[in-house]
């Protein structure tokens, strides 16, 4: 069995008592059924998920600005007592204007909502109303749909004024001032009892120079200065991560202890007239990941090994080499590709490498299968067919029986992890373009053989953070250098209004035999704001570019009408390449030296990266064109990123800051720990810390927590 991942933060074992935090809201007075209800669609249900709820941001009430200080556009908090209120109906009475005045003395405010008239019967005149918000104009002093809290003499006031106060995440029927109450008396309960988990480490002060728990739970929802929230964030993020590596530490351990490495170090009968044909020499950076990916497939334990590497660095011909090693050893390796297009360009490269070896090579694609009369297989499979049936029928792995079949490589799609699908004698497992897939699907694949050896490969450089933690059970390899001889890539970023120019660019290097992509976000209706779509611009792109010829890819079409738009491409039967994003993983055309990308506004960085990876791949020059429509600063200002680096690297973390973790580990965020308050894009040094507190825990810490 594979190692599953499996993130919980807070797993309580079925015998343990129920400790105080674990006790659900309902223990707390005026905690009845309605309010549990709406706490739980915050996630709240425990005591302890209420302690660990985190402001979303403060205000400072120690000192409110006068109204008559407001300033134009800048957000801040003021106080006032209500001199009118009302609300104003038009168009028809179908839309409403709710107003609120306030006055505290040095001026009056407009408060202004639109269509929200309920909003009428939670203000008196003579309420006084904190209110935090944009002045939206000075004369009269107004503000659009500004937070409010009605301030109640009474002795609870002290929670909530006079202090840095915190502004909680709500949901509807939630008030902001009801929740802070009970965070206080939850604290005032609870506080002494909130473990310090970890006690051996002696977190608190110590090493990490951070409060201990319960101090910092507090400072959280009741900070004294405004250092301390981000104090109090530090050190809760730090438990995250600690738990986090200690899961991580914990379960390599378990996988060291149980798995035995199949011995897949290969004796070089095929890797060396696999080198002399290729027709280049490896880059250092190639030779040393294959001198370290040899050592792992000779090693005591199964390889897990994440490979890195840039687009274009040559990571396929590493995987080659490495699945060679697996077959000389006599072992069935498995390779699986997220699209049909690439699985297939994988299979015909490699068949070309191949099969001059005698090596068997079979296609299993959703479209393809073994058994239906469509399946691919080399020549030297298909002479066996029936031994080969056999063998996959019956299931067997590493046996004496199955070994006696000639090792096999299967490249292909999911299609490869379907149930009904065997493999046989599985001595490696090859992943490309891991982030397309999910660890259940990794792992599902791992799952055919007893411990195969696993090499997953990404283009998607992973920012340390990432490495640290989502991808913490697997050693990395880095490919950092491209093979020689490649063009420069030019990167422009250009508005929509340049379009006309940039096609005359573009006719200009078809006339010099070049070839181009063009890369459009939707598949079939332009959607708002002239967001493109491939069907539908089609034809007039045909038109722009007559008389060169432009075929179609997106994923809507089938698989043989995309195998034929490829190799069209491929033959330069078609000179352009309209598609989606659905060339970004893999495809390989060297002659190809456009890029241009249209709405480019709607990719992530890393993302755009990976299509700018298509071109680059021959000698000559290449121009990667990044089309943004919208009129955003914004926009054009991150897509500069790409126009100053084609570091990969460099990109992934920004795209990490700019647009969060999602973007960059794709599929796999559906098997991704959920911090509250750890922050993969940040939190470098308080991880590499965790990593190692994890590592001292004494033993019996390990296991029990
Ligand atoms: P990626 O790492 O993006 O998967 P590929 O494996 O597709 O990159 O390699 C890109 C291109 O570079 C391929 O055409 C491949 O044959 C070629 N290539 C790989 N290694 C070398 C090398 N050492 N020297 C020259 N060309 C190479
Ligand atoms: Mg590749």
């Amino acid at each position: 069995m594979g190692v599953v991942w499996c993130w919980r933060m807070t797993a309580a074992a079925p015998n343990q008592p129920i400790l105080p935090l674990a006790r659900p809201v309902t223990a707390l007075a005026g905690v009845g059924p309605e309010r549990a209800a709406q706490l739980a669609r915050l996630e709240i249900r425990t005591i302890e998920d209420l302690l660990l709820h985190r402001p979303r941001r403060y205000e400072d009430r120690r000192q409110l600005r006068p109204i008559r200080q407001l300033e134009l556009g800048e957000a801040v908090t003021t106080r006032g007592a209500v001199v009118a209120l009302g609300v104003k109906w038009y168009a028809k009475h179908t839309k409403s204007i709710f107003e609120l005045i306030l006055d505290d003395g040095t001026a009056r405010l407009h408060c202004r909502w639109w269509n929200l008239p309920y909003m009428e019967k939670y203000f008196a005149v003579g309420d006084e109303v904190i209110v935090f918000g944009k002045p939206a104009g000075l004369k009269p002093r107004t503000m659009d749909h500004p937070e409010t809290e009605v301030l109640e003499d009474g002795e609870e006031d002290f929670i909530h004024f006079n202090r840095l106060t915190p502004i909680y995440p709500l949901t509807e029927g939630l008030p902001q001032r009801w929740l802070r109450s009970l965070v206080w008396r939850a604290l005032g309960r609870f506080e002494e009892q909130i473990p310090e988990p970890w006690r051996a480490l002696n977190l608190a002060g110590g090493a990490t120079n951070l409060p201990a728990r319960a101090r910092a739970i507090h400072m959280l929802h009741f900070p004294e200065t405004l250092a301390e929230p981000e104090l109090a964030r530090r050190r809760l993020a730090l438990d995250e991560f600690v738990e986090l590596q200690q899961r991580i530490q914990r379960r390599r351990r378990n996988f060291e202890a149980k798995a035995r490495a199949l011995p897949c170090r290969g004796d070089n009968h095929l890797i060396k007239p696999f080198l002399a044909r290729l027709g280049f020499k490896l880059t250092e950076a190639q030779t040393r990941v294959l001198r370290e990916l040899r050592h792992d497939l000779s090693g005591p334990r199964p390889m897990r090994r994440l490979l890195q590497g840039d687009v274009g660095s040559g990571k396929t011909v590493v995987a080659a080499c490495c699945a060679l090693m697996a077959l000389e050893s006599g072992y069935s390796v498995a390779l699986m590709a997220p699209t049909e297009v690439l699985a297939e360009q994988h299979f015909r490269n490699f068949t070309d490498w191949l099969e001059p070896l005698g090596v068997a090579l079979e296609l299993q694609t959703g479209s393809r299968k073994t058994g239906e009369g469509g399946s691919q297989k080399s020549e030297v499979r298909s002479q066996k067919p029936e031994v080969r049936r056999q063998a996959e029928a019956s299931g067997i792995q590493n046996s004496e029986s199955s070994r006696a079949q000639p090792p096999t490589l299967t490249l292909g799609t999911h299609a490869l992890i379907e149930a009904g699908f065997a493999l046989g004698n599985l001595g490696l497992v090859i992943i490309d373009e891991q982030h397309r897939f999910g660890v259940a699907q990794r792992e599902d694949l791992v799952r055919k053989g007893q411990y195969p050896h696993l090499l997953v490969m990404t283009a998607t450089p992973i920012p340390r953070t990432l490495g640290l933690t989502v991808y913490g059970e697997l050693d990395v390899s880095v490919i950092d250098e491209l093979p020689p001889g490649r063009g420069r890539i030019n990167t422009f970023v250009r508005a929509a209004d340049k379009l006309p120019q940039v096609w005359a660019f573009i006719r200009e290097r078809l006339a010099e035999g070049r070839q181009a992509y063009v890369v459009y976000p939707r598949v079939e209706e332009t959607g708002p704001n002239g967001v493109k779509a491939v069907t539908k611009e089609f034809e007039n792109l045909q038109q722009t570019l007559a008389p060169f010829h432009v075929g179609v890819l997106h994923g809507r079409l089938r698989p043989k009408e995309k195998e034929e738009a490829m190799s069209a491409f491929r033959v330069r039967d078609t000179q352009v390449l309209l598609a989606t994003s659905l060339i970004e993983v893999g495809v390989d055309v060297p002659n190809a030296t456009i890029m241009l990308v249209e709405n480019a506004e709607l990719f992530g960085l890393a993302q755009l990266h990976q299509l700018r990876g298509r071109i680059g791949r021959g000698a000559h020059d290449s121009y990667c064109i990044l089309v943004a429509a919208a009129k955003s600063k914004e926009a054009h200002t991150r897509l500069r990123v790409l126009e100053e680096t084609t570091d990969g690297f460099r990109i992934a973390e920004a795209d990490l800051k700019l647009r969060g973790p999602g973007d960059l580990l794709g599929q796999q965020q559906s098997g991704m720990p959920r911090f509250r308050f750890g922050d993969l894009a940040a939190d470098l040094q308080l991880i590499q810390q965790a990593r190692q507190l994890a590592a001292e825990l004494p033993e019996e810490a390990k296991t029990t927590h």
